[in-house]
């Protein structure tokens, strides 16, 4: 009986931790009496969390802060020691992976990128993202018992409690045992998770998406993807498969698609399927700016060419008419289906990133698309992540502080 009750009180000491952890998170440096005053418990009670937090090396006594009331009388803050742990974040796109630490913030530590190589048994990547995290690791002077964690995005159906990428589309056509494979490999926690709803996690942590309770997110870049937040948690469908916008059909018998249908969203708008059709159309007659630009190299016309270009920020040549129809159908149909999305959800809010919707130009066709459809949809309603600059390690980060760090399980 005595064991059974001592085990409660420590799982009601690991939740109010975890509600002082998040709400420093969430506000920033507070007082231990503000503390208090907003999670409900005693000073006492606070005041005993907290030392015991500073002694684990979980918060810091942050500077003092002037009482506005009471001149002369200081009181002292408690933040969130954020540098004390770090976490390994590795985002496997189709064409690159970006392997990063970060500190429990999501700030970056240092970065790689790599090339994702779809050439090899996955087996074989995998053994070449756990070398340049640990030479990450050494480079950076980070010691093992530092490391939380490790967080691995990956675009598709990702089986998150099994740590299984079931259908990493573009890049592995067969089930990779992740976490498995990575949790021995590095000797610490590991996370799958599939790319967007990483990402939605990190917005839920780090971001405005704090703020609302139901959201969709939308990436476009390369690919594109979604996924639904309702009542501050993601949604999850039957076997991992919601909100796979990417693969809404739009085209009866369609082009194929990576994952074994026809005419999906994807076959149209994704920088692949874009940049297939200015090369079908590229000559000197439909495209001749293009061309002359090119200098009627048509290798040129290639989609790390085109990413450049979108995430320079640089000005749509208008010049080309083919070449703008065919950008302008694509934005179209991705707001189309967006549109339509939101009708059915009527979410608070639209989060979109991707590099593909961060070029301002490209983002303020899309949203005169979207107006055009309904003009209730405002910018404030679709709006831009303010975590795009993070999006290669935000949501690896995210899934992993928060199962280990802010809502650590009950023993
Ligand atoms: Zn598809």
């Amino acid at each position: 009986m005595a064991r059974q009750a001592g085990i409660n009180l420590e799982n009601v000491k690991i939740r109010n931790k975890s509600t002082v952890l998040k709400l420093l998170n969430r506000k920033g440096a507070m007082s231990r009496k503000d503390i208090a005053k907003e999670v409900g418990l005693t000073p006492a009670t606070v005041t005993v969390l907290c030392t015991e937090m500073i002694e684990e090396g979980i918060l810091q006594e942050k500077g003092e802060m002037q009482e506005e009331r009471r001149a002369g009388r200081r009181k002292i803050l408690v933040d969130i020691a954020y540098g004390c742990k770090c976490v390994v974040a590795v985002s496997i796109e189709s064409k690159k992976t970006y392997i990063s630490a970060c500190d429990l913030k999501g700030n970056l530590i240092s970065g790689k990128i790599i090339k994702t190589d779809t050439s090899i048994a996955p087996i074989e990547f995998l053994k070449i993202i756990e070398k340049e995290c640990k030479v990450l690791l050494w480079e950076n002077e980070i010691e093992q018992r530092s490391v939380l964690g490790m967080g691995i995005c990956i675009p598709g159906i990702v089986d998150r409690n099994r740590g299984i990428s079931i259908r990493a589309y573009g890049i592995w056509k067969e089930e990779v045992r992740i976490k498995e494979i990575m949790q021995e490999a590095m000797s610490c926690p590991v996370i799958v998770e599939n790319n967007i709803k990483a990402f939605a996690e990190g917005e839920l942590l780090y971001g405005a998406g704090r703020t609302g309770d139901n959201l969709l997110f939308v990436k476009w870049g390369p690919g594109v993807g979604s996924a639904i937040v309702t009542q501050n948690q993601i949604y999850e469908g039957k076997d991992h498969r919601a909100a796979e916008i990417g693969h809404y059909i739009i085209e009866p018998n369609g082009e194929l698609c990576h994952c074994g249908r026809r005419g999906c969203l994807e076959t149209k708008v994704s920088t692949e399927a874009i940049i297939k059709r200015i090369r079908s159309i590229y000559s000197k007659e439909h495209t001749p700016r293009l061309y002359e630009n090119t200098g009627g190299d048509i290798e040129l016309i290639s989609e790390s060419n085109f990413t450049e270009w979108a995430e320079s920020g640089n000005e749509l040549d208008m010049s080309d008419e083919e070449v703008v129809k065919i950008l302008h159908k694509s934005i179209e149909r991705l707001a189309r289906t967006i549109v339509n999305m939101m009708t059915i959800l009527a979410p608070d809010s639209t989060i979109l990133f991707g590099f593909m919707l961060e070029n301002e130009e490209i983002r303020k066709i899309f949203m005169e698309y979207c107006q055009q459809y309904d003009s209730t949809y405002t910018e404030e309603y679709i709006q831009k992540s303010e975590l795009s600059r993070k999006i290669y390690y935000i949501g690896a980060t995210a899934i992993v502080t928060r199962q280990y760090f802010f809502e650590p399980k009950d023993s």
